[in-house]
């Protein structure tokens, strides 16, 4: 019902890509999300910042910049001392990448412990022959350089979701290699199936992606989200 509302917001609006509201949606899907807010004033990302315990990540928040890192939209590790600075630096950087850019605020974010867990990738594209199909990977940066991705045709059962999880090349990373932890891998699996209901559920989504879904030992956090509605 929540998700219905946000997606008809956006149709209202006329805009093909959702911003703001795609947290929104993973959440009413019980996606768990980083907590934080998403702001249009330094003030503001403060405030953001100070509810939040420990450094913040700071992003570029605008329908006209896909890839933020590219264009040094993204901040990690950013104190609170250093908010201000940042939130105007960030805003400076789009501009002076696309001076027309329609630029709707910073996000400012809970920072996930990248050490102790792997970023993955859950996408839906939608196939003009088999439909919405499911991906999953290892994500991050560099998705499309590794290209370490498997597919399903949603809805995904649990075992095709956890079959997913075991066919990527990177699946001993996931298992626990070199010393370190497992991750959960019944949160992942869970994503991936609670994903590809709301794909079901709502065919104006055309393509959406989470990347990266950080998956930790103990849950697992979507940190970006990018979807393109009809
Ligand atoms: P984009 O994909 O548009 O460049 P992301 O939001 O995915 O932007 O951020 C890029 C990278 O920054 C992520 O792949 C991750 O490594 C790191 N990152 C982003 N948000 C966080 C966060 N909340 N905590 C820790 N690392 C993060
Ligand atoms: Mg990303």
């Amino acid at each position: 019902e929540r998700a219905r509302d946000i997606l008809e917001t956006v149709k209202e609006r006329d805009e093909t890509r959702l911003g703001v509201e795609a947290m929104e949606l993973l959440d009413a899907y019980g996606i768990e999300t980083p907590t934080g807010d998403i702001v249009d004033d330094p003030a503001d990302a403060l405030d953001v910042a100070e509810r939040i315990d420990g450094d913040v990540v700071m992003k570029i928040v605008s329908p006209d910049i896909l890839h933020k890192s590219d264009i040094g939209g993204v901040k990690v590790g950013v104190e609170n001392e250093e908010v201000y600075d940042a939130y105007e630096d960030l805003i400076t950087r789009a501009k002076n990448y696309q001076p027309d850019a329609n630029i709707l605020g910073v996000q400012v974010q809970e920072m996930v412990n990248l050490d102790d867990g792997v970023e993955t990738i859950v996408g839906m594209n939608r196939d003009p022959q088999f439909g919405p199909l499911m991906m999953f990977g290892l994500g991050g940066i560099f998705v499309e350089i590794l290209e370490d991705t498997t597919f399903r045709v949603a809805p995904v059962s649990e075992a095709e979701a956890e079959d997913m999880t075991k066919e990527i090349d990177a699946a001993p990373m996931l298992r626990g290699a070199r010393g370190n932890d497992p991750v959960d891998i019944g949160g992942i699996t869970e994503t991936i199936q609670r994903l590809s209901q709301l794909v079901t559920d709502f065919p104006a989504i055309l393509e959406l992606d989470i990347n990266p879904l950080v998956a930790l030992p103990d849950g697992v956090k979507a940190v970006d989200v990018r979807l393109t509605v009809d």
